[in-house]
């Protein structure tokens, strides 16, 4: 590849949950417009390293490719981000591929992130129906909630915010920032609100919203843009509503 355009990658490698990490180079041959995906790729069709070595195909995990589901996220030049969207003539070589630090590494770039779905199971972040018979229409949704609503829907669980956040760690419980802010989308949600108290006794438990350390790193890395700091603060209120509630018995 001496006279040719290459894109220059160190790709942090870990052969199970349990051994070490290392780091291994790849020199890929240089097309127009390829996202790191379509690297990992390349290295999959011909796992071969920088050294020419044979190596065996790095692994990662992805679905969508459009930047909804979440599953390829990583680091990206020390970056939480989507693989997916992740253009290569927009980043500087060579490029430095991980595995998000905050959750179990399962093999290479790919990790476990059952900790944030065990947090939407905690919070309950659905709405309860039961599905074996037409309920008919359900309570309308002004449509200027229903707008702003959305935005608070388009979380992917990607793992970003609670990668950036300093209080989701090994050594806590906190829930993290994405699993709150879906509290605050399904209290506001007309067929939703009727397990708000759940939710909210839920949260104000250990691991809940008394964990945020307010640090704000979350919002700033969120990819969908979600006002994640303003959720938290919702919920500082809706809590201290509630915990009145808890106290009086009778509040309303
Ligand atoms: Fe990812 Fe944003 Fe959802 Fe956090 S809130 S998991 S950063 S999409």
């Amino acid at each position: 590849m001496a006279d040719q355009k290459v894109i220059r990658l160190s790709v942090k490698r870990q052969q199970d949950a349990d051994s070490k990490p290392y780091i291994e180079e790849f020199e890929i041959p240089y097309r127009p417009n390829m996202n790191v995906i379509s690297v990992l790729m390349e290295i999959r069709k011909n796992p071969v390293n920088a050294k020419g070595e044979k190596t065996t195909p790095v692994v990662w995990e992805n679905v969508c490719l459009e930047e909804v589901c979440g599953s390829c996220t990583m680091l990206i030049n020390g970056k939480p981000r989507q693989a997916c969207s992740a253009l290569i003539d927009q980043l500087e070589q060579p490029i430095h591929l991980a595995p998000l630090s905050t959750f179990p590494v399962v093999r290479d770039l790919q990790v476990d992130r059952q900790r944030m779905f065990d947090a939407l199971k905690r919070v309950k972040a659905w709405i309860p129906i039961d599905g074996t018979f037409n309920l008919g229409p359900g309570p309308r949704f002004p449509e200027k909630k229903r707008q702003w609503a959305y935005e608070l829907s388009k979380c992917m669980t990607c793992g970003c915010c609670l990668e950036a956040c300093p209080n989701v760690n090994d050594r806590s419980d906190f829930i993290g920032p994405a699993a709150l802010s879906q509290v605050r989308l399904f209290n506001a949600h007309p067929t939703g609100e009727m397990n708000k108290e759940e939710r909210l006794t839920t949260i104000m438990e250990a691991g809940g919203i008394n964990s945020c350390g307010n640090s704000q790193n979350c919002v700033q890395v969120c990819p969908k843009g979600i006002s994640l700091t303003t959720s938290i603060a919702d919920l500082y209120r809706q809590t201290t509503l509630q915990s009145f509630k808890n106290f009086f018995g009778s509040y309303k």
